[in-house]
């Protein structure tokens, strides 16, 4: 039983519009649910209508299933186990999570302000019902027509200052939403060469592997590990080594295109995920990248010299049907093991 369709997930950066449906969808299940509005509480349910990891959505309904709602304890074992980032990500996040936290207040009361004043216009109707029968003189009435007509107004009035004060939360609730998903975004990339990390290579992998398994589309995985790499940062020193890394990063981000992805695999490897790419294709574009970073000049830091010639070897793997996303990943790691015994700077794929 899914409490809500899930969303589709932004792949370009922050889809605002999305990011506020789904903020609402949260706040809607939050009450739905009773479940108290701290930030664990939206960060939970806001995973579970963005729909980005269905591993959410099957705790959540599988809790709402057995319990009938979400408790506080279902609530702090999903965020323990599935939403956890690393420390600086959480720090922001929980910062982010309390603005939010502040502003449900501010919502809350306004809606319990709204529902106040109603109960106040209720009551003054109330007493004008009691008291019309019994009004003998049209003075009587017209005191009380304007009394009625006087509570309208000043119910008027404060009805817009509540609406005024709910859009500006509205507002705010969005920029938050907004820096959630800048927090996000940093999470899922290396600071020094800004492509993709390795939990978003991971997380890309297997969305991808599954859609080649289900359509029979092809699909093309490179590690790729620069040579003697050691060598540079022991004879120019690790900032220089730092700016090789960057270079490498930026020779296949200028390479490669559409939904191809390159990610910093650790240290001083790379992967490159190809969809829609056959083996051929992939095998020419590895070479060309190869060349094309060997070519590239990095500066020296200190002195007017540029770094030249710094190689690099590839394992290029085609997807087959059955193979898991480690599958793919083993068997690059074979080619370029190969490619590195074979005498470094070259690629190697099944047949190449
Ligand atoms: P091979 O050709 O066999 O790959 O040799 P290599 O020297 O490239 O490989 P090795 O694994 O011996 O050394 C990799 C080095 O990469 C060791 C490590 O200090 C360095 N390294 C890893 N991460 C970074 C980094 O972020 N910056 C810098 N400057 N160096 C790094
Ligand atoms: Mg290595
Ligand atoms: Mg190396």
């Amino acid at each position: 039983m899914a409490e809500a369709k899930p969303a589709a997930v932004p792949s370009n950066g922050p889809d605002l519009k999305q990011v506020f449906r789904n903020a609402q969808r949260a706040f809607d299940l939050i009450q739905k649910h009773r479940t108290p509005p701290d930030p664990k509480t939206y960060a939970v349910w806001y995973a579970y209508v963005e729909a980005a990891d269905t591993r959410v959505i099957e705790r959540v309904d599988h809790a709402i299933a057995a319990n009938g709602t979400l408790t506080p304890y279902d609530i702090s074992a999903i965020f323990q186990e599935l939403l956890t980032e690393e420390p600086a990500a959480v720090s922001a996040r929980h910062t982010i999570g309390m603005a939010i936290e502040k502003e449900i207040d501010e919502v809350m009361k306004i809606i319990q302000q709204g529902v106040q004043n109603s109960d106040d216009f209720g009551a003054s109707l109330d007493k004008a019902n009691e008291e019309l029968p019994g009004a003998a003189s049209g003075d009587q009435l017209a005191t009380l027509v304007s009394t009625l007509m006087e509570d309208n107004k000043r119910m008027a009035e404060t009805t817009r200052e509540l609406n005024q004060g709910l859009m500006e939360s509205q507002k705010q609730i969005a920029t938050l939403n907004q820096e959630l998903e800048e927090v996000q975004t940093q999470c899922m990339r290396d600071p020094l060469t800004a492509i993709a990390n390795r939990r978003a290579f991971d997380e890309r992998l297997e969305r991808e592997v599954c859609a080649a398994a289900e359509t029979g589309e092809k699909l093309c995985l490179a590690l790729a590990d620069i040579d003697h790499f050691k060598n540079v940062n022991d004879t120019y020193g690790h900032q220089v080594g730092d700016a090789v890394l960057q270079q490498f990063a930026a020779v296949v981000t200028q390479n490669i295109k559409g939904q191809d992805m390159v990610a910093r695999y650790g240290g001083e490897e790379f992967a490159i995920i190809l969809p829609e790419t056959d083996l051929f294709s992939a095998y020419n574009l590895l070479v060309k990248i190869k060349y094309n970073f060997k070519s590239a000049e990095t500066p020296i830091e200190g002195t007017l010299k540029t770094l030249k010639d710094v190689t690099a070897s590839f394992g290029l793997v085609r997807f087959e049907p059955g193979m898991t996303p480690r599958d793919m990943i083993e068997q690059a790691d074979n080619f370029l093991y190969e490619a590195k015994h074979a005498g470094r700077d070259r690629v190697k794929a099944k047949g190449f």
